[in-house]
Parts: structure tokens; C-alpha cells; sequence
């Protein structure tokens, strides 16, 4: 029989274990993977994101927060959290944000907590965000974590960097402009920064050139099946089926 400290210390125990186990499935390096997807504008990375997550059932689209208004056709809380400048940057203040940038203007960024609940759930995520958010993610890793979460339970997925062009600047022009939802500043504030984004290109794991739509979903496919694939995500799973055998 347990005295009654004895039952008190063995809960704490239990429950500190649990917690543990929480934290190390959800942000476990190899648990789960986040695809990283960057883009100049009218590149197709859109597009071609909201296929893979049509396509695959355990993959979601992580919704970002903008100050950019909506575009005719764009539902709030679907394409984006559209909010104002005083909320983002109270957001900012409390460290909600994984990443955030100002892009062509606007400011964009990725809730911590969201990125977490669907790591909770197992899930896989695409990130469609600009070249200084990527950043972020990527030097992200192990460092500093927003406020309301421990040291050490930062993102450490597995993290998937993948680069999306377009056919050429010119082919850009015409997609942007056949979208028909930016007005002409608009459009040449992003043509403008697409040069300085296609020079961030070098450091990230894949490049795909969206000349042909099907074609380069059928590469986007390709990387996120044989990145699920790798020993590191399978290890686990493998190990229950054959432990016995691999002992
Ligand atoms: P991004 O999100 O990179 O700004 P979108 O996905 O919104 O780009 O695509 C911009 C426009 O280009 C859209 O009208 C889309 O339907 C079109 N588009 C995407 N891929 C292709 C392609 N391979 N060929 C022709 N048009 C495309
Ligand atoms: P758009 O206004 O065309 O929807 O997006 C403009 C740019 O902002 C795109 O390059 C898009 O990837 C990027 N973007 C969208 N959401 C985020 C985000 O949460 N963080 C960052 N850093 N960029 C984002």
C-alpha cells in the first residue's frame, strides 16, 4: 500500500511523463513534416498548394493572418485571418507568430498555436509564405520560442523547403494580370520584388518551374511522397511492425 505522499509523488510522475510524451510527439523532429513554400507572385504556388492538400488527406494548408484586404472571392478564416494593423501587431507583441513579414506592403504571419494543433493532430502542413518568413522557419529550429512556451518545444518537424518559378518574369506578368484581382500598382510592386525572392532560391531543398501546371504538381507530389518516405519518418513505424525482427 502507498502512503498518501507516495500516490501524490507517483501521479506527479505519471503526469510529467505524459506531458513529456505530448511535447516530444508533437514537436518531434521526425514526427511530422512542414512543407516550406515560397514563390514570386503569379508563380502558381497557390495553386499548386491547394492541390497537394486536395490530394492529400493528411496534409493541411496552415491559414495565415494578413492586414492585405481581401480579394474579390477570398473568404475570411478560408484564405486568410484578415485583420487589421492594431491586431497584427498586438499579435506580434505577444509572440504569437512562428514567422512574420511585410510583403509588397502588407504583413503577413503564421500562428505558433495553429502550426502546433495540427502537429497535435498528427497532421502534415504546407506553409505558403514569402522568402523572409521561410527564413524564419528554417533558422527557427531550436532557437528562441514565442512567449507561453517552453525553451526546447519549437518547431523541430521535419522541414522541407520547396522553391516554385515561373516560366519566366514576363510568363509572371501575364498570370498576375489574367488573375485579374490586383490593381496595376499592385502588380508592379510585386514584379518588382520578384527578382530580389528568385535570389533567395539557392539555399532552399527544391526547385520546380511551373511551366506546365500538371507537370509541376506532379513534382510537388513526388517530393512529399519520398520526403514522408525517408528512413527518419518511417523508422518508428517500422520498428513496431519489426521490431522483433531488427533487434
Ligand atoms: P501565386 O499564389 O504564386 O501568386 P496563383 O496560384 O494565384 O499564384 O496563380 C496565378 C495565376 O496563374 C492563377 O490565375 C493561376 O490559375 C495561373 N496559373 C498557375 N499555374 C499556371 C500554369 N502552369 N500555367 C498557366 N497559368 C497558371
Ligand atoms: P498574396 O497577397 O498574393 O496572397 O500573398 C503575397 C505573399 O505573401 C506570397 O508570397 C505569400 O506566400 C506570402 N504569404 C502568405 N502568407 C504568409 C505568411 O503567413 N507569412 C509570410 N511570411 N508570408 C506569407
Amino acid at each position: 500500500m502507498w502512503s498518501k505522499e507516495e500516490a501524490r509523488s507517483k501521479k506527479q510522475e505519471v503526469r510529467g511523463q505524459k506531458e513529456k510524451a505530448r511535447n516530444e510527439s508533437c514537436f518531434s523532429p521526425h514526427a511530422s513534416c512542414l512543407f516550406v513554400v515560397s514563390a514570386p507572385s503569379g508563380a502558381g504556388k497557390t495553386t499548386l498548394c491547394r492541390k497537394a492538400v486536395d490530394y492529400f488527406s493528411d496534409l493541411r494548408h496552415s491559414i495565415s493572418y494578413t492586414t492585405r484586404p481581401p480579394r474579390e472571392g477570398e473568404k475570411d478564416g478560408v484564405d486568410y485571418h484578415f485583420i487589421n494593423k492594431k491586431v497584427f501587431q498586438k499579435k506580434i507583441d505577444i509572440g504569437e507568430f512562428l514567422e512574420w513579414a511585410e510583403v509588397h506592403g502588407n504583413r503577413y504571419g503564421t500562428s505558433f498555436n495553429d502550426i502546433k494543433s495540427l502537429l497535435e493532430k498528427g497532421l502534415d502542413i504546407i506553409l505558403d509564405i514569402d522568402v523572409q518568413g521561410a527564413r524564419q522557419v528554417k533558422v527557427r529550429s531550436h532557437g528562441p520560442v514565442p512567449a507561453g512556451f517552453k525553451q526546447g518545444s519549437g518547431i523541430r518537424s521535419h522541414k522541407v523547403f520547396i522553391f516554385i518559378f515561373p516560366p519566366s518574369l514576363e510568363a509572371t506578368k501575364e498570370r498576375i494580370r489574367n488573375r485579374g484581382k490586383d490593381n496595376r500598382e499592385t502588380i508592379l510592386s510585386r514584379l518588382k520584388n520578384a527578382r530580389s525572392e528568385i535570389k533567395e532560391a539557392v539555399w532552399y531543398d527544391y526547385l520546380i518551374i511551373n511551366d506546365n501546371l500538371e507537370e509541376a504538381f506532379e513534382k510537388l507530389k513526388s517530393i512529399i511522397v519520398a520526403e514522408r518516405s525517408k528512413r527518419e519518418k518511417m523508422i518508428e513505424r517500422v520498428k513496431r511492425l519489426y521490431g522483433e525482427v531488427l533487434e
